[in-house]
């Protein structure tokens, strides 16, 4: 009792400077959908601006400023003006996306590197307090609280020399880190005991890793030990077959969130588990068809974010890389009027854009290959728009019929008008992950 009362005290004094900006967030989460609007409109509108006026990249904006600013115009209208930023444009126009007269103190972020190189990117003690305070928001509705005890199945690699600095830290902040990569059944076993003996309030995880850990106690025999109040998963996407073990076995509720290095937190779930709220006021989220068009609610397109505090270097209509979709629903029975994300649908890499500028995801186009005969393996490339490169290793009596059926199969999931072409080949190579890709998008 006396190590909680001390270490909500000490996360308090630590957190000082962004409870201000807490409450302020607490309080937003309630309005209505309306006024999160109006809210929105009016921070986009000044970051925006700040960047047409001071940010080089966006100086072709500047003759244009009156009618971007102008009364009455949308959010989607403003935003319409702005091109896409993606990791490439970044790296290539560094410096000329950089506000030179930001005021505020600065630190540097960068992408994660999974699919390539990461990104440097400028970030203002706003943005970054915002981002905080967000997260603890959503902590708060998986049941965390100042004080709150944690353990985290995380992908920091603990450095051994930290080992005095790691104690001290887990003492204060009563959260013990776990590094999730490279786990064998001895390290899964001591999490196991630790879990018994701390009593963990929240687990916060990779959800992948933390299946992994359910599944190998599972299968040691390891009966359930402890019952937190809340587990949130981030990182990688949470299979519903995931959520169910890991529920069943934690008997808790899972709260999965959605979000990247480069821009914090995202989205998250409620209580209700139906989606995950958008933190809009401090994003903007648009989920846009081929065209960078925004697609209806409910339907699923390419998500763009622009953050709504980085002086330093706005970031504005940034290619995150994911597929999703908003949901239909604008109410939430939580009570909150922050708009929801309604699924998070894979990396766009995995997508394939139909003639008419749909986005096909590889998993639907996989029950096109039962409808091909004397196919032993296929893979769908896409450079260019409506044009698939189409990698085939035969089976024993392929004929020219064969290939006849594939243009027709793929053409009704595709698009009449699709250029299908057809190499063939020995073996698919795998990448260098290791796995075979059966879609991959090389468009983006
Ligand atoms: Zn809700």
């Amino acid at each position: 009792m006396i190590r909680k009362v001390l270490n909500k005290r000490y996360r308090l004094h630590k957190e000082r400077r962004i409870l201000p900006i807490l409450n302020e967030l607490e309080k937003n989460q309630y309005l209505t959908c309306e006024e999160i609007e109006n809210l929105q409109k009016t921070k986009l509108s000044n970051i925006l601006k700040i960047a047409v006026d001071n940010v080089p990249y966006y100086d072709y904006l500047k003759k244009e400023s009156a009618e971007i600013f102008s009364d009455g115009i949308s959010s989607k209208q403003m935003l319409d003006k702005f091109p896409v930023l993606t990791k490439k444009i970044i790296i290539d126009n560094y410096k000329s996306l950089i506000n030179p007269r930001c005021q505020n103190k600065v630190i540097k972020n960068y992408s994660g590197g999974s699919t390539g190189k990461p990104v440097k990117l400028l970030q203002d003690s706003v943005m970054r307090d915002y981002g905080l305070a967000a997260t603890i928001r959503s902590d708060r509705w998986a049941g965390w609280e100042f004080g709150s005890s944690v353990f985290k199945f995380w992908g920091a690699s603990r450095d051994q020399s930290a080992h005095l600095k790691e104690k001290a830290k887990r003492f204060l902040f009563n959260e013990y880190v776990f590094d999730a990569f490279g786990w064998d059944k001895d390290t899964i076993k001591t999490i196991y005991k630790l879990m018994k003996k701390e009593k963990p309030e929240i687990i916060i995880a990779y959800a992948s890793a933390l299946y992994f850990y359910v599944d190998t106690v599972k299968q040691m025999g390891l009966k359930p030990n402890h019952v937190p109040k809340g587990i949130i998963t981030s990182a990688d996407m949470l299979y519903d077959w995931q959520r169910k073990e890991i529920e069943e076995y934690f008997n808790c509720k899972v709260f999965n969130r959605y979000g990247c290095r480069e821009l914090g937190l995202i989205s998250c779930e409620c209580k209700e588990h139906n989606g995950m709220h958008i933190s809009s006021d401090r994003i903007y989220l648009e989920v846009v068809d081929d065209n960078n068009q925004p697609v209806p609610d409910g339907c699923a397109g390419r998500i763009l974010i622009t953050d709504l505090t980085n002086t330093a270097m706005p970031i504005i209509r940034y290619e995150i890389g994911d597929i999703g979709t908003i949901s239909k629903q604008r109410t939430c029975k939580c009570g909150r009027g922050l708009p929801k994300l309604e699924s998070i649908q894979g990396r766009i890499t995995d997508y394939i854009v139909s003639s008419d500028g749909k986005y096909v995801s590889g998993t639907a186009l996989t029950t096109v290959v039962p409808q091909l005969n004397n196919v032993q393996q296929i893979q769908i490339i896409q450079k260019e728009k409506g044009k698939v490169l189409t990698k085939v290793v035969k089976g024993a009596n392929y004929s020219k019929q064969d290939e006849l059926n594939i243009e027709t199969v793929l053409k009704k999931y595709l698009g009449i008008d699709m250029i299908i072409e057809i190499e063939y080949v020995s073996s698919l190579l795998n990448e260098k992950s290791g796995k075979y890709r059966f879609v991959v998008n090389e468009m983006c």
